[in-house]
């Protein structure tokens, strides 16, 4: 028997790794593709413990090989991160070295397990030259051997790659499975932020550790601008400051950036299309109506989803400036300058 108890949701995907298992014609390369933090790293792991376990009902969690894998220990097992590598030493040449190795040693045998696993995660962040020795092992790997690509991304990996390996998506978790999960790892489950996450454990645990609080401090302080500011002095003066709130990391401000437009973007559906209307966005919900100057628009969907849909573009065009690594105090100024726009004059 196997069994992806350990995995949340995702029952398509299950339900096909089983049939694929007890038919014994698992394939050797997969690529995990979907949102962030909705599970395709646990999927991945447990998958090379039930291809690794020596009970009759896989994964066991008691066996040498389940044993090690969870503890990250296992000889066979290479878990590979580019991002993190990246970040330590500033070149994603690092990558095809490690890979380049593992290519070496795909001679060799499994020395302790039954497979030979390498998971990459995010496969997005290799570097071309990286991913074409890569698909040197995709291409004709030993029957020992299995690569799991995880991505959210997955136009970013070589086409070469994608048609050589089986594509499993991952979508969003449901409220019922994101409420399991919490509670299954004794986290507090937060209403608010559980409405905010997009069905991803990736994005609660982000907004649940400090980024709702500042995230919300800096919305609070763009949208008191945005009503009561005349002049560009007072404008530049709240992009500083919420430029100020940011972390200070070089591109990680950047990252930074684009999660508190995702947040504006949630907050827009949250508070008006599906009307929920929670204390900490009140000054919010005021400030929007206050520049629509037209309280019957509180009540009619069909404004309140324009209003949106305007607010988003102006989202859009600062996402867009974000990927270009524009100055980002200028993207702020821009934002406050057209954010107020898409809640006046709609009827
Ligand atoms: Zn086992």
């Amino acid at each position: 028997m196997v069994a992806f108890d350990n995995v949340i949701g995702h029952n398509i995907n299950k339900v096909f790794l089983t049939k694929e298992i007890e038919e014994n014609r698992i394939p050797n390369s997969f690529i995990f593709y979907g949102e962030n933090g909705v599970g395709k790293h646990i999927m991945a792991i447990e998958l090379a413990k039930i291809l690794n376990c020596e009970d009759k009902d896989r994964p066991c969690n008691r066996c040498f090989n389940c044993k090690a894998i969870n503890s990250k220990e296992h000889p066979d097992i290479v878990e590979i991160d580019p991002q993190v590598n990246l970040k330590q030493n500033g070149e994603s040449v690092k990558f095809r070295e490690v890979i380049d190795k593992l290519i070496e040693n795909s001679v060799y045998r499994p020395s302790v397990g039954k497979k030979k696993i390498i998971i990459i995660d995010d496969a997005a962040f290799l570097s071309v030259p990286a991913m074409n020795n890569l698909l040197k092992i995709v291409e004709e790997p030993p029957d020992y051997m299995h690569v799991f690509l995880i991505t959210q991304n997955i136009n970013r990996i070589l086409p070469t790659i994608q048609s050589r390996s089986q594509l499993l998506k991952f979508n969003a978790l449901k409220e019922e499975e994101m409420r399991e999960i919490l509670k299954k790892n004794n986290i507090d489950i937060d209403e608010i932020i559980l409405s905010l996450s997009n069905g991803s454990m990736g994005n609660y645990l982000y907004l649940k550790n400090i980024h709702f609080e500042k995230f919300l401090k800096m919305l609070n302080i763009i949208m008191d601008t945005v009503l009561n500011a005349r002049d560009m002095a007072t404008i530049l003066n709240a992009s500083t400051k919420v430029s100020q709130k940011l972390s200070k990391k070089g591109r990680e401000n950047y990252l930074e950036l684009k999660e508190f437009f995702s947040f504006i973007s949630n907050v827009l559906n949250l508070i008006l299309v599906q009307g929920k209307l929670y204390d900490c966005f009140e000054s919010f919900y005021h400030t929007v109506f206050a520049l629509a100057k037209n309280n019957d628009i509180k009540n009619d969907i069909n404004s309140r989803i324009k209003m949106v849909g305007k607010a988003k573009e102006v989202i859009d065009t600062s996402l867009k400036a974000v990927n270009s690594y524009v100055n980002i105090e200028l993207i702020l100024l821009e934002f406050i300058r057209q954010f107020g726009g898409s809640f006046r004059g709609i009827l």
